[in-house]
């Protein structure tokens, strides 16, 4: 079974190919997306122009055949537009957003994110709560992304399972599926990145949560780690992937849905394979 992770950061240094793609294979991980740096909003962002970030980005995405490159985009931003079309241009395989100092229904953001939609990219966001020293959590509760309903044809995923607001992320999920059934028409696509959130026994009780509420979620989740591409966590991604087998197992999870989980739901979400699910 193939094992993608769709939560790698790109931090600052030199791009080092090879010693990315062998821990990479230690951790037994065949690819996945990889993000790029930020933009400068961000408190660690702001010192590559877009096209540097692009640049950096695509020298990483090329230590491997199967790494697929987001651009991290502030939709906020005058020029964020312009950047989406750049950064489609380049052949980025989709988007990156923290909502650091803005709600996902802010009205700049929305019009970028429909854009992106058009363009048939994805995007990962991050939500829950928001670390790095801003004043940003409130901006990343899970049912602020609710908004995102009237983004036709946008496929998007909600990082961490919103934690510590999992709870609250799972129902924003069911919302959307509710939504379809009172409007046929609507084709924005939501997906739960699990990337870890919190790092303690509780995810445990999170994940038998997710599968036993009752909402058909298997083939919407996506499987991260949020480790770093500059010095890629193997021992940490090989670590979690065991932890979370044993749940899987306990849940008995068939190999179906494992597959879908590591592999075959990025697929749809990158617009690799084709389908929607949930309607
Ligand atoms: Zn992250």
């Amino acid at each position: 079974m193939k094992v993608f992770d769709v939560h790698m950061h790109i931090g600052e240094g030199p791009v080092n190919k090879n010693d990315f793609a062998g821990k990479l294979k230690t951790a037994g991980v065949d690819g996945g997306a990889i993000l790029s740096q930020p933009p400068s909003s961000f408190i660690h962002g702001g010192k590559l122009s877009t096209a540097e970030r692009l640049d950096n980005l695509f020298l990483w995405a090329d230590s491997g055949p199967a790494l697929y490159p987001f651009f991290w985009v502030d939709p906020t931003e005058e020029d964020a537009g312009e950047q989406v079309k750049t950064a489609c241009g380049r052949g980025v395989s989709g988007f990156k957003i923290i909502c650091n100092h803005f709600y996902p229904g802010d009205d700049r953001a929305m019009k970028i994110y429909k854009l992106i939609a058009k363009a048939g990219k994805p995007v990962l966001f991050h939500s829950g709560i928001c670390w790095g020293g801003q004043v940003s959590s409130k901006y990343n509760r899970p049912s602020e992304f609710e908004a995102l309903i009237e983004v036709d044809g946008l496929k998007f995923a909600l990082a961490h399972l919103s934690w510590p607001w999992s709870e609250e992320c799972i129902a924003v999920y069911g919302k959307f599926l509710d939504a379809y059934s009172n409007r046929p028409d609507l084709s924005v696509e939501m997906f739960l990145d699990i990337t870890p959130g919190d790092f303690s026994e509780a995810r445990r009780d999170i994940l038998e949560r997710l599968f036993t509420i009752g909402y058909e979620v298997s083939n919407n989740i996506l499987y991260g780690t949020d480790r770093s591409v500059n010095n890629y966590d193997f021992e940490c991604a090989k670590r979690w992937i065991k932890r979370d087998n044993e749940v899987f197992t306990r849940l008995k999870l068939g190999n179906e849905v494992l597959e879908g989980i590591y592999s075959g739901n990025l697929m749809r979400f990158l617009g690799i394979l084709p389908g929607q699910s949930g309607h």
